[in-house]
């Protein structure tokens, strides 16, 4: 595999970094300050010209690999903006490439149908409106997607529709406007064939927002986690997305590109988190000498140059599998680089939290809030350990057959 950025993607490079300084980095204090003074769980102005902005710039549906839409990059492409854009909280909205959306609109362009193309993936390649994705239930355990009992029932030309979501990412924000549901439609079926993805508009009778989750206080508005009531919900027949049963088919795709957009993200966010700790470290002395030279303060800086770096290539390794084998085949190399982004970038954050003292745990640093957000994506995209199981079978596979696995557990 070539590290080198093409010249396309160095000269995306420098117009994503410029717009980042110019525009989104300037705008952190003002979201805040919006986010705070308003209805929490209204979009922001700002938000809204940055979007202008970047759409203005042609900075805009970068994501989106193999695909007549969007800015036709590759996933390796790919990464390194996203990389940049994460170095926000507010990074990746602007440029509509934000979760859960970039996930949702692939699976629209892979999987849906053209009236579904029509009425929902144009509206949010267009950034009109936003979506969800509603898997996880507080009443079982969600780590496991076969466990899932929210029902959904075919009734004539419906489905209808009951039951508990919780930590519906994006549900409690206003544009919120439409959200896959994933469902058990077929108990009876082979394991993987009994659930569906379902379109729910999220203003159709009986859905209801019961409240938002906070994630270690944050509660992340306008955006939010909710916690949402599916009560006699009834959607046309055709809102099911590939056909009845093959939700798991489509969670193989969803759960590859659209998550691996959060490690690289994660990646961006543990840069700058590094670049405040440098900072933070030679402008600060204690005991006659910069922060920087006393104790292990040098290796923790050179510790987490080493680690970004690893994770680094290794989500590009991961990038360049899916561009190059497919999702399936590079299932490995994703699971690996969900469990290894999150954990670098908590590392480092925790290492300039604690370099800056008492002022890295408090708001006037970002440092809290980020550590916040990445110890969640330790568990948001599946945790760790389901990860690990992944890769740990696919590295047995290469020992024993899938039958011989089978039978020794
Ligand atoms: C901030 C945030 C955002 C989220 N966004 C969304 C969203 O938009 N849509 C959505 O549907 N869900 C979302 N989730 C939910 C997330 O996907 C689930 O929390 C996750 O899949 C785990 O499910 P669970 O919480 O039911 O934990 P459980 O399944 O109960 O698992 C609990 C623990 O059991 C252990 N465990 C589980 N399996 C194994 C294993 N194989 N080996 C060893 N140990 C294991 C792990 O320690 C695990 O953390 C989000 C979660 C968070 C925190």
């Amino acid at each position: 595999m070539d590290f080198a950025y093409s010249p396309k993607v160095q000269a995306l490079r420098e117009r994503v970094s410029a717009f980042m300084e110019e525009h989104v980095y300037p705008a952190e204090a003002v979201f805040e300050q919006q986010v705070a003074e308003g209805d929490r769980w209204q979009p922001t102005a700002i938000m809204e010209q940055l979007k202008d902005k970047a759409r203005e710039a042609g900075l805009w549906n970068l994501f989106l690999p193999e695909s007549e839409y969007g800015a036709g990059l590759s996933n390796t492409e790919y990464a390194p903006l996203a990389e940049i854009m994460g170095s926000s909280l507010i990074g990746a909205e602007p440029f509509n490439c934000s979760a859960p959306d970039t996930g949702n609109m692939e699976v629209l362009v892979r999987y849906g149908s053209a009236e579904q193309k029509k009425t929902w993936l144009e509206p949010l390649l267009a950034g009109e409106i936003r979506s969800a994705f509603a898997m996880t239930e507080p009443g079982v355990a969600s780590s496991d997607a076969t466990n899932m009992q929210a029902r959904a029932v075919r009734e004539g030309d419906q489905w209808l529709i009951n039951g508990r979501k919780w930590w519906t990412s994006g549900a409690c924000d206003p544009r919120c406007k439409i959200m896959i549901f994933m469902g058990l439609t077929n108990p009876d079926a082979p394991k993987h064939q009994q659930h569906s993805m379902i379109l729910v508009p999220t203003d159709t009778p009986g859905v209801k927002i019961i409240r938002p989750l906070p994630v270690f206080g944050y509660d992340d508005a306008p955006h939010g986690h909710a916690e949402v009531l599916f009560e006699n919900v009834r959607v046309p027949y055709e809102n099911v997305i590939l056909g009845e049963g093959r939700g798991f088919e489509i969670a193989q795709g969803r759960l590859g590109p659209g998550r691996i957009h959060h490690c690289m993200r994660s990646i961006g966010m543990a840069e700058r988190a590094l670049k405040l700790m440098c900072q933070r470290s030679v402008s600060r002395s204690a005991f006659g000498k910069p922060l920087a030279r006393l104790g292990g303060n040098l290796d923790h800086i050179a510790d987490s140059r080493m680690e970004i770096n690893m994770a680094r290539l290794l989500t590009l390794n991961a990038a360049y599998m899916m561009d190059t084998v497919g999702n399936k085949v590079a299932a490995s190399e994703i699971a690996q680089i969900k469990v290894v982004a999150p954990n670098v970038a908590l590392r480092v954050i925790d290492r300039a939290i604690q370099i800056h003292g008492g002022a890295g745990v408090s708001n006037d640093f970002p440092l809290a809030y980020w550590y916040a957000m990445q110890r969640t994506l330790r568990l948001a995209d599946g945790p760790d350990e389901v990860h690990r199981m992944m890769v740990g079978k696919y590295e047995l596979g290469k020992y024993v057959s899938r039958e011989q696995m089978k039978a020794s557990r």
